[in-house]
């Protein structure tokens, strides 16, 4: 698979390069230059989830170094299932929490683990990622112990929930955490001035393992196949996915997955109050305001990285404008969507809960809606508590993480800070 930079048009790598580096040439993101589409759709359908992923994505990243390892990537990485769990007869959720860290995250960060541990030849490599919450943990436990990568997460102070923080910042080892005393963005930011920075970029052979890497999003597209298989076959041709989103890396991996022939009638863009996108589907303006704290605090983002290639999609015409529509559910209406939910028996959390109230806003009669469960409800534990009024219990996970002693290192939003800090513990 050619990969091109959607900044840099003559910056073009193979899938394996676009791993390890991650960002390309004057930040710009690396998305497959064409996608595939697949005539084999009913077939793959009837596949196994772990076959299927493996065809999927032996399609995808086509003829390369990774393509001998890809199998046992796969078999590595996905060890849990996606269920698609019936909420009412026209309601489905998409349960994608069932992995280690309790997020759809582990998909992708356990993909790019195994990937860049067999790509990158023993040699070393420093992951630094930013996360506004369950980014981190995948990453963290997706690459906890393995041989000559070390990780740093920067992520900001007292924005994640504190089951979320034990999550990812008690494992030690290779695994560093930083509180930054600031936002999502500025975090991101941070993150960004260091690829930038050739002295670190080359000198600690800087990845990154957000949403921004390519690797990440590609294993995603496995998980849209994996719904429309479970879906009854009479309901197939009539779903409309709402995807919670924040850096939309989600939502790109469900247009990929139409493109590559899924027969997904639609898709909405679901976001809190942080809604650059559905704004800009609804007025052609992108206007990213500030950052603002909600109870979906995954998807606290202004200025989604993924867009771009949502936009390379639209522009080359294989995502139609018509595929896309956006919603903005606020703190209130979140709340009444997870007593909605739990009326209708199913407990969910704030993320899913956006997405459902998407849905309940805009589904028509022969429709039939999926949303994304993005995180288990106890991750969010204290909100569902308080908004449903009935204990969670915590699962294996977080029972066990949740009486370690958190080992982050604390630091200004400024970049010399963490260059220092970086350079001390890596060096
Ligand atoms: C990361 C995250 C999201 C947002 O996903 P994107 O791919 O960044 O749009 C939504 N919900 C939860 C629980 C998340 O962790």
């Amino acid at each position: 698979m050619e990969l091109v930079n959607l900044k840099v048009a003559s910056d073009k790598v193979n899938f394996a390069d676009a791993v390890k580096k991650g960002l390309g040439i004057n930040q710009g993101l690396y998305f497959p230059e064409k996608l595939p589409v697949l005539d084999n759709i009913d077939d793959l359908l009837a596949m196994p989830f772990v076959a299927r992923s493996q065809f999927v994505l032996r399609t995808l990243i086509g003829d390369e170094d990774v393509a001998e390892q890809l199998d046992e990537i796969i078999e590595t990485a996905f060890t849990f299932p996606a269920p698609l769990a019936e909420v009412t007869e026209s309601l489905y959720c998409l349960e994608l929490f069932h992995g280690p860290t309790l997020a759809f995250k582990d998909f992708g960060g356990r993909f790019m683990a195994q990937t860049l541990s067999r790509i990158s030849e023993g040699k070393p490599i420093t992951i630094l990622t930013a996360t506004s919450g369950d980014t981190g943990a995948a990453v963290a436990h997706a690459f906890h112990g393995i041989d000559n990568i070390n990780v740093v997460i920067l992520y900001p102070k007292g924005k994640i929930s504190p089951l979320q923080e034990k999550l990812f910042t008690t494992l030690g080892g290779n695994i560093h955490t930083v509180s930054v005393e600031s936002d999502f963005d500025a975090c991101q930011q941070l993150v960004k001035t260091a690829f930038d920075d050739p002295e670190v970029r080359d000198g600690l052979h800087l990845n990154s393992a957000n949403s921004i890497n390519i690797s990440r999003l590609l294993a995603q597209v496995c998980y849209y196949f994996e719904a429309v298989a479970q879906a009854p076959v009479e309901i197939r041709d009539k779903l409309v996915f709402a995807v919670p989103s924040g850096n939309f890396g989600n939502l790109t991996a469900g247009l990929i997955g139409k493109v590559m022939g899924l027969p997904i009638k639609r898709f909405i863009a679901a976001t809190n109050m942080n809604d650059t996108v559905p704004r800009y589907l609804a007025t052609g303006k992108w206007d990213p305001k500030a950052t603002v704290a909600t109870l979906s605090n995954a998807m606290d983002v202004s200025q989604p990285n993924n867009w771009p290639r949502i936009e390379a999609m639209l522009q080359r015409g294989e995502v139609l404008p018509e595929w896309l529509s956006g919603a903005t559910v606020d703190e209130e209406y979140t709340q009444v969507a997870m007593k909605q939910l739990a009326q209708l028996g199913y407990v969910s959390e704030p993320h899913a809960a956006v997405a459902y109230k998407a849905l309940a806003r805009s589904l028509q009669d022969d429709e039939v809606g999926v949303f994304l469960g993005t995180a288990h409800p106890a991750k969010f534990r204290e909100t569902v508590e308080n908004v449903l009024g009935q204990p969670i219990s915590l699962p294996k996970p977080l029972a066990d993480c949740s009486g370690k002693e958190v080992l982050s290192a604390a630091l200004p939003n400024d970049y010399e800070a963490l260059k220092q800090h970086m350079f001390s513990i890596l060096r």
